[in-house]
């Protein structure tokens, strides 16, 4: 879900500070602020909980990259494109980027660039260098079967069951069973497993029940969580234990689960791509026990992208948007979600959203896909398609969840179709289907 409002008023109150600092206001994005300093004082140039960068894993893509193409991506579709002159210095031949942004006289990484003209393959990100994933032209061909091998990480946004309340992915309507965002992003993981793996896929769930990867609860972050507090608001605030616990609780599902996610994908599945799969919401109020409908229901798609430059001088957010870029991630991803957003328009008959603020940027013709810089999008080293549709507040499709999954069609308020989590999978399975088609042909 992607409106910060359904969270009420404290996060608001606290992304002042986050989002003037870098920190990114949104869905599984919100409350990604600056860093609060638990190792030490030069902590406040990476975000929470991100471990320092090793530069030198962008030793493999020495030479590969044109300078052109480099420059195009990060301007059109990485950044917003104004704000990373000062941690990044483009030359002819190379990019000085900034390692450190904490120390003023820090070395400077320098990535030489391909040749630009007669450069192969490898100008476009497609050399030899280290990446686990391999774009849909790379994998053979395979006609009429185009999901035939490639690996598919589902990534079910949130956690479920016992976790659903502290996120906040929760409301219920009087006596009605509840509705928890990452009880519903897993449904549909099963089911669209289900349609990839009929098409000859290889699936992973990156979680495959309720429960957190992170080994990290919020007991064990309470150090991490004051120190954030504190960076956010000063040093002469005393802080409620109350708060405390909160901001633990915080750090818990939004950064410390995301980053457990983003190390199995890239250690352990290292798949060919990711969906991660969520739903969207409007501002239902204060109160989760008596949510406020909303007359808006809504799709778009999300690639990574759109770094701010306060974002783009955190070392580690710097660091995972160029090793994305130097993979050639961006065109691929952008490829990927461009053909699920069109299947998914068509199955569900949603509008397109559309963003008002600087946080996201359009980067195609398509008005349902946008570039944002989300943690749970930038630390998969690997084409995400990062999936919003249906409002869960609105209500029709409060009563189509009320209906659960059912087999053909039924008639749900007012409107004869099949379960909303079939419409959803189907819609992305064949938007899969087509990008893989056309990249393998
Ligand atoms: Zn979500």
């Amino acid at each position: 879900m992607s409106n910060g409002k359904a969270l009420g008023r404290r996060r608001f109150l606290r992304m002042g500070a986050a989002a003037a600092a870098g920190g990114v206001v949104g869905c599984s994005r919100r409350g990604e602020g600056p860093a609060a300093p638990p190792e030490g004082p030069r902590a406040w140039h990476l975000s929470e909980l991100a471990p320092p960068p090793e530069w030198s894993r962008l030793d493999g893509w020495q030479g590969q990259v044109r300078g052109s193409e480099f420059r195009r991506l990060l301007e059109t579709v990485s950044t917003d494109g104004a704000g990373f002159w000062s941690a990044l210095e483009l030359r002819e031949d190379r990019a000085l980027i900034r390692t450190s942004t904490a120390e003023e006289g820090a070395e400077r990484y320098a990535l030489r660039f391909a040749a630009e003209a007669g450069a192969g393959p490898a100008a476009r990100g497609e050399g030899p260098a280290a990446r686990y994933w391999r774009r849909a032209g790379e994998m053979g061909r395979s006609p009429g079967r185009p999901l035939e091998g490639v690996h598919i990480a589902l990534d079910a946004g949130h956690l479920g069951g016992r976790w659903a309340q502290m996120e906040a992915r929760w409301y219920r309507v009087g006596s009605s069973p509840a509705v928890m965002e990452g009880e519903l992003t897993l449904q549909t993981a099963r089911r669209l497993r289900g349609l990839l793996e009929a098409g000859g896929a290889r699936v992973s769930l990156v979680r495959e029940t309720a429960e957190p990867l992170t080994a990290q609860e919020p007991t064990a972050l309470r150090g991490a969580a004051l120190a954030s507090l504190v960076a956010g608001q000063g040093t002469g605030v005393v802080f409620r234990e109350e708060q405390i616990r909160r901001e633990a609780e915080r750090l818990f599902y939004r950064t410390s689960e995301i980053r457990a996610r983003g190390q199995r994908v890239n250690e352990v599945l290292r798949p060919d791509l990711v969906v991660c799969l969520h739903f969207n919401a409007e501002d239902w109020g204060g109160d989760a026990g008596q949510p406020v409908f909303s007359g808006r229901n809504h799709l778009h798609v999300l690639a990574h992208g759109c770094l701010s430059g306060a974002e783009f001088a955190l070392d580690d957010q710097r660091f995972d948007t160029l090793l994305r870029l130097v993979q050639g991630v961006p065109d691929e991803e952008i490829r990927l979600c461009d053909a699920v957003a069109r299947h998914l328009a068509r199955a569900t008959g949603l509008p397109a959203y559309s963003y008002l603020g600087k946080n996201a940027r359009r980067v195609s013709d398509n008005p349902y896909v946008w570039a944002r810089n989300l943690l749970a999008n930038r630390v998969y080293h690997c084409p995400v398609v990062f999936t919003e549709p249906y409002v869960m507040n609105h209500a029709e499709v409060f009563a189509r969840l009320q209906a659960g999954d059912y087999e053909g069609e039924r008639e749900v308020a007012g409107r004869r179709g099949p379960s909303l989590f079939r419409e959803y999978a189907q819609g992305v399975a064949d938007g899969l289907a087509a990008a893989l088609e056309a990249g393998r042909a």
